[in-house]
């Protein structure tokens, strides 16, 4: 059966069509700058790239010459052989604890969640639309973000303000990367051989963020009501003193906006290094001595161990810890500093093991007290899962 896994973005339209229930890939791509000039798309089958130039007015003639190129690469040969679209969603709140087959109820819920996630509920809507018009045969499926978060307890959810900016304003921690942090701690639950069992999952890509999984369950995660909170990321913040913000813009007069965009844009890796939000760049400053680059990379890893000793302490032990996304998987340094500040609880790095980028692995000792895994992380094929066992009931 072939599924087709979809993220929509305001400009762009990434996808990945699996043979399911196999989960074998069989075409993917994006499409880029739409709605934007000089629109065009890569896809990606057997091993070869291809880019092409095409007029990309709005997601529409994406899907459109999406479908033509299914066609043409032979992948599919009629429309009605797509059974599934599996749809990113990046904010469902607490309105959606699970994926859901999509009907115009849940279309409006993720449009009218849109004030909690500006620049990807609208795009994302968007998206569903388009593929229900091309593809009207194909059931839609919603996989949120936020999902796997919702088990999370009223005590850990709840920040300490007025009560009614909860139940007013929907004020709370939902969290994100959701479906990376249920897939890794999923792939570290059947590696270790242990259903139940308690594992951190540390994804630390341009957006990072942690969390602490019991049961294959979310009990905590470092980002909070927006992606802003938690650790230090490529040009977020992370957590700081909210009073800085009322106090910066009496001091600068930057509106709230102005702010907002500069803990969002102009802060994290990029705001202290002054040099760049990429992790490479950072450590190419490193190895010529740019003393705000070094401090960046302190500042990041110090957060990402306060987070893993913090959730070592709430689950009461771990029997994993893993490192996914851009700089989980590829950064031998990072990796290498924060497994070596964990030492106090008995874990060890095992330098040659970690020598590895991209590619699931074990890198502490046999006798490290907690094993520290290399986990890629594969959010489509999370997606794909969900769609697929949705059509089956
Ligand atoms: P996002 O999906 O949040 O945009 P990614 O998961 O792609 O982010 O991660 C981007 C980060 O991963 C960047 O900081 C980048 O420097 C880092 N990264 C990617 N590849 C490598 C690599 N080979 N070595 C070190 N860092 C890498």
């Amino acid at each position: 059966m072939k599924i087709l896994s979809v993220n929509a973005g305001s400009s762009s339209l990434k996808f990945q069509m699996y043979e399911m229930p196999e989960e074998k890939v069989l075409i993917s791509g994006v499409f880029e700058r739409i709605g934007i000039n000089n629109s065009l798309y890569t896809i990606k089958f057997n091993g070869e790239k291809i880019s092409k130039n095409a007029d990309l007015p709005s997601h529409k003639e994406a899907v459109k010459i999406l479908v033509d190129e299914l066609i043409n690469y032979k992948v599919i040969h009629s429309l009605n052989e797509i059974k599934g679209i599996g749809h990113r969603i990046v904010q469902g709140a607490d309105k959606f604890e699970r994926s859901v087959v999509i009907d115009e109820e849940v279309t409006k819920t993720i449009s009218e969640l849109s004030s909690l996630a500006p620049l990807h509920n609208p795009a994302a809507v968007i998206g569903i639309k388009a593929f229900k018009e091309i593809i009207p045969e194909a059931l839609a499926v919603a996989v949120f973000d936020t999902s796997f978060h919702q088990t999370m307890s009223e005590e850990t959810y709840l920040y300490a303000l007025p009560y009614n900016w909860y139940t007013d304003y929907q004020v709370r921690k939902y969290g994100a990367h959701g479906t990376s942090h249920k897939y890794v701690a999923n792939r570290l639950s059947e590696i270790i051989n242990k259903k139940d069992c308690k594992v951190i999952v540390c994804h630390l890509g341009n957006g990072g963020s942690i969390t602490a999984v019991r049961n294959g369950k979310c009990v905590d995660t470092s980002m909070g009501f927006t992606p802003n909170a938690g650790i230090i990321m490529g040009t977020r913040c992370g957590d700081i003193d909210v009073s800085i913000v009322p106090y910066m813009m009496k001091k600068t007069n930057l509106t709230a906006e102005q702010l907002d965009n500069v803990i969002n844009k102009q802060s994290g890796l990029l705001g202290i290094s002054g040099v760049s939000s990429d992790s490479r760049d950072i450590e190419d400053g490193i190895k010529q001595g740019n003393e705000r680059c070094i401090l960046a990379q302190k500042m990041f890893i110090r957060k990402v161990v306060d987070y893993i000793a913090k959730y070592y302490v709430l689950l009461n032990g771990a029997d994993a810890i893993a490192f996914t996304a851009g700089i989980g998987e590829n950064s031998i340094d990072i990796r290498k500093e924060i497994i070596e500040k964990l030492a106090v609880l008995g874990i060890k790095l095992d330098v040659e093991k970690n020598n590895v980028r991209g590619k699931e692995q074990l890198i502490t000792t046999a006798d490290s007290k907690v094993p520290c895994y290399v986990i890629p992380t594969d959010e489509e094929v999370m997606i794909a899962r969900d769609t697929y066992e949705l059509i089956g009931k």
